[in-house]
């Protein structure tokens, strides 16, 4: 499902240069679970950004969801992104004009793989598979955090990507709230659906299947997880 090969992302800062990736190669097979952990600043979110096709690698290969993402152009790369990546965030992003049901119907708008006549159903489907299907009609700022990311999962889910990747989705959630939501992405897995979830949640290690440690931009660690 993802395939990286020796990246690089390096940022120009000042005379030289912040290196955010530096020369990392990782492979995750479709099915996986998998969380990414380590300190602020150890290049989490940057692998997640080439991950998605958010940013580019400065050098080496980025394969994901059956696309070499280098050999895209800018509007294939949106579309790519779109029929074949969720994603899911710290802080929502819900568009706040929006009804929930409508938020989770506008990807399916972009990119027309879900056929229009079943767009709203699906929303509301999807709705009702996070467990909010009671506030499809209100506007994001009425839900609690919790709910809004679960709106927010909806909203990744609604042209069926193959690949889910969470950048600290419980990182504004009380600890029960992000206990419950990082629930809901076990439950997406056992699916058969592959997620790359970054955290700093303690006990995510009963939840992954595997656990990489990142530091200065490099693997520190990867380490399968046996559950007992
Ligand atoms: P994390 O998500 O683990 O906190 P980031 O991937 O956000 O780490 O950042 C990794 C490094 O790259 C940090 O040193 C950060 O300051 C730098 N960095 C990230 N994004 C940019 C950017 N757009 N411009 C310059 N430096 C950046
Ligand atoms: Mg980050």
């Amino acid at each position: 499902m993802i395939e990286i090969s020796d990246v690089v992302k390096s940022y120009p800062l000042g005379e030289g240069e912040v290196v955010a990736v530096d020369h990392l190669s990782l492979t995750v097979e479709a099915g996986e679970f998998v969380a990414i952990v380590g300190r602020s600043g150890s290049g989490k979110t940057t692998l997640l950004n080439l991950l998605a096709g958010i940013d580019r690698p400065t050098s080496g290969i980025v394969r994901a969801a059956g696309a070499d993402l280098g050999a895209l152009s800018e509007s294939g790369l949106a579309e790519w992104r779109g029929r074949n990546v969720g994603l899911v965030f710290q802080f929502f992003q819900l568009l706040p004009t929006l009804t929930v049901a409508e938020n989770v119907m506008l990807p399916m708008d972009f990119a027309a793989k879900i056929p229009a006549v079943r767009r709203r159903d699906r929303a509301l489907e999807l709705l009702a598979r996070v467990g909010i299907a009671d506030q499809a009609g209100k506007l994001p700022a009425m839900l609690s955090g919790g709910q809004q990311q679960r709106a927010a999962i909806a909203r990744a889910l609604a042209n069926d990507p193959p690949l889910l990747l969470a950048d600290e989705p419980t990182g504004n959630l009380d600890s029960h709230t992000a206990d419950a939501v990082l629930e809901v992405f076990a439950d997406l897995n056992t699916e058969g659906r592959t997620i790359v979830v970054v955290t700093h949640e303690r006990d995510i290690r009963s939840i992954v299947g595997r656990e990489i440690v990142l530091a200065d931009g490099r693997i520190i660690t990867d380490d399968d997880v046996v559950t007992t």
